[in-house]
């Protein structure tokens, strides 16, 4: 991939691209519980969006998708591009511009591996990919954390996608060998240990994206927020889920609709898993780890009712299947993946076994995607 873009730059314009990569990621734990204010457990992985950059002496900017292969020309203070690729590139620049960064014209060809639209979030590694690059090349001063906030507001303002930091902040600060606890109240962060020797993480991709998703999120977070309004009848300074202990929940469930304890109980619970995880990682005890990954799978299913037919069944046989040590849908659900940490020596079996069990009863395998924990944007020298 690397070498197809800097061929690639060469081809289209010349000599002296500075080459950069920032990768997707996979979240291990902690799902739903950013918009309440709580922990996620993103870590880094093995695929990336690569870009080969360098200032030009012209007028406005040159950039090439490998991947679309497409080229378009474009003005850093015109209007914005047709192409939705495009419109991330230019909602960077924007947003670098707003915060007094002074983006000059350049040439540009970018491509990647991140499986679009799978739940790697390929746009946050577009995003984190050009941020990182620009920033450098021009000088620019950003800071890491300043690159995820401009990468997140591209979606918001450039693209009309409302996401949260997670995405963004994983693609910046990810390391190999770590995990990123982020407290979504605070964005502070800290690496956990993520190294699990003998064992290896395997994504099975449904494929399917029900419905329900959209609507359904924002129900759950209307249920969340009437939780915390209960709650804020009795005890002051709640401001979220984050504040509400399972105490108090169950001290004012009668008050509640009980859909809406199920709901607030899971959170409350997965943000005690995910701490729970990572004081299991920080031991190297990758059993427990497993089992709260199992925990967090039972909870969006059973209790907070985002899963659908194909998540639960990849997840339940994966339970039951030689050499797994955890397995769980990620994302926010109704479709997508679920991620498996598996023991190395049963893992042909595990990936074969699951695979042909989902294409048995759904009548197409899943997308299998092996990834591994790695570094965030960096320069490639
Ligand atoms: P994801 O969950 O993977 O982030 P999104 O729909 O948010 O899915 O982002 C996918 C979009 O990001 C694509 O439609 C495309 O515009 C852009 N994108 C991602 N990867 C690439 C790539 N390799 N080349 C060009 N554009 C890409
Ligand atoms: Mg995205």
């Amino acid at each position: 991939m690397k070498t197809k873009i800097q061929e690639q730059f060469k081809k289209l314009y010349g000599e002296g691209a500075s080459l950069f990569a920032s990768p997707g990621r996979v979240n291990l734990i902690g799902e739903h519980t950013d918009y309440n204010l709580g922990f996620v457990l993103p870590g880094a992985i093995d695929k990336a969006i690569y870009v080969a950059i360098k200032p030009n002496d012209g007028k406005t900017c040159r950039i090439h998708s490998l991947d679309y292969n497409e080229s378009i020309e474009m003005d850093i203070h015109g209007e914005k591009p047709a192409q939705q690729w495009a419109c991330y590139i230019y909602g960077v620049i924007q947003e670098m511009e707003k915060r007094g960064g002074l983006v000059h014209p350049f040439d540009m060809v970018f491509g990647g591996d991140v499986p679009l639209g799978a739940g790697l979030s390929s746009s946050a590694a577009l995003e984190s990919a050009v941020g990182f690059a620009i920033n450098s090349i021009f000088n620019l001063n950003f800071d890491r954390a300043q690159l995820a906030k401009i990468g997140q507001m591209t979606e918001h303002n450039y693209v009309g996608v409302r996401c949260g930091i997670m995405d963004q902040f994983a693609s910046l600060f990810g390391d190999t060998g770590k995990v990123i606890r982020l407290d979504c109240r605070s964005l502070d962060y800290k690496l956990e240990p993520f190294d699990p020797k003998g064992c290896r993480v395997v994504l099975f991709d449904t494929q399917v994206k029900h419905t329900l998703a959209s609507s359904e999120y924002n129900v759950r977070r209307a249920q969340c927020e009437a939780g915390v309004a209960v709650i804020l009848k009795h005890v002051g300074g709640i401001e979220s889920l984050r504040d509400v202990t399972m105490d108090m929940l169950d001290t004012y469930k009668d008050e509640m609709d009980p859909t809406v304890y199920r709901r607030c109980s899971y959170v409350i619970n997965e943000n005690n898993r995910l701490l729970e995880a990572c004081a299991a990682l920080e031991k190297g005890d990758y059993v427990t780890f497993g089992q709260k990954m199992n925990g967090s799978h039972e909870g969006l299913s059973k209790w907070y009712e985002v899963s659908c037919e194909e998540l639960d069944f990849l997840a339940e046989i994966g339970h039951r299947t030689d050499g797994v040590l955890g397995a769980r849908m990620m994302g926010g659900g109704f479709g997508g993946c679920t991620i498996n940490l598996v023991k190395a020596e049963a893992y042909d079996n595990y990936v074969a076994e699951i695979s042909d069990k989902f294409q048995h009863k759904f009548g197409k395998a899943p997308r299998i995607i092996e990834v591994n924990i790695s570094q965030g944007a960096h320069r490639i020298e």
